[in-house]
């Protein structure tokens, strides 16, 4: 699916024969990333504007370049979701201080997406069967893109590559679907647009569980298995474990940060490898 995604993002971003990439310079070649990972959904892009395909047009920057961290997490631009690019892989660094490819997200789209109230945004849920086969429940995604599909995709991957220790683990969900805000904060969650699941808790690491050190910097941490991880990222989600605020049991449809050019496919910065528990050292 993934490589599916790389390989339409290359296509779009291929220039026709004696063309220039991109030939009109004023729209941002990372629109590209959504016209890929929402087909039929995203369908072009303009000077300042994402177009989706019924002709809604979600504005793309807003002129704001310094704005504060706060700010670019209360109310960031489509541009801002991009900025940073996420790494999908065993082999990632610690995140910086406010690294989070994935934490930025702009309510304008994903209202556009999934619907902009609780009931607009149930009526595109169905029903996911979650790990049956390894005691897990029924959850509630939507459907719009394809993200059910994409859940059931995830979930049956689970249950065939796993061990049994694992299975246990992840069968157990926290919370998908509900309509609130982020911890403490007025942003709206991702589980109001019914793309995200939290699974796992009882391995899990969230950085508000935490004190900062002296310096006010929360030091990284996860218990979370990588081969989880490694599934979910191969059918379009992203993992809150990547982020300097790290929520290790939080997965969010968010593809558009999985495709080039995008996604982080730099050389390697540091080796996990198949160790079950890491914890790399900053
Ligand atoms: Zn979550």
């Amino acid at each position: 699916m993934l490589s599916f995604l790389v390989l339409i993002a290359a296509r779009l971003l291929a220039a026709p024969e004696g063309e220039p990439p991109n030939a009109d310079p004023r729209v941002d070649p990372r629109m590209a990333c959504f016209v890929a990972a929402y087909p039929g959904v995203v369908c072009g892009g303009e000077p300042n504007a994402l177009v989706l395909c019924n002709g809604t047009r979600i504005p793309w920057e807003d002129g704001l370049d310094d704005k504060p961290f706060e700010q670019v997490l209360d109310a960031p631009d489509l541009e801002d979701t991009v900025a940073m690019r996420y790494r999908p892989g065993r082999t990632f660094a610690v995140p910086p201080v406010n690294f989070e490819p994935g934490r930025i997200r702009n309510v304008a789209f994903f209202s556009a997406l999934y619907g902009a109230d609780r009931k607009a945004v149930e009526a595109t849920t169905v029903p996911v069967a979650w790990m049956p086969k390894s005691g897990g429940k029924t959850v509630r995604v939507t459907q719009v893109n394809g993200v059910a599909a994409a859940l059931q995709r995830v979930s049956d991957d689970l249950e065939r590559e796993l061990p049994r220790e694992l299975k246990d683990l992840v069968a157990k969900t926290a919370g998908v679907f509900v309509w609130r805000e982020v911890r403490g904060t007025n942003r709206r969650s991702p589980h109001s647009f019914a793309i995200a699941i939290d699974v796992g808790v009882a391995w899990s690491d969230y950085w508000d569980w935490n004190k900062p050190d002296k310096n006010g910097a929360y030091r990284w941490k996860n218990r979370f298995p990588l081969e989880v991880v490694d599934i979910f990222e191969r059918h379009g989600f992203v993992w809150g474990g990547k982020w300097y605020h790290f929520d290790t049991m939080h997965f969010e449809y968010r593809p558009e940060l999985l495709v080039a050019p995008c996604v982080d496919g730099a050389s390697p910065l540091r080796t996990l490898g198949g160790k079950p528990h890491p914890q790399p050292v900053p």
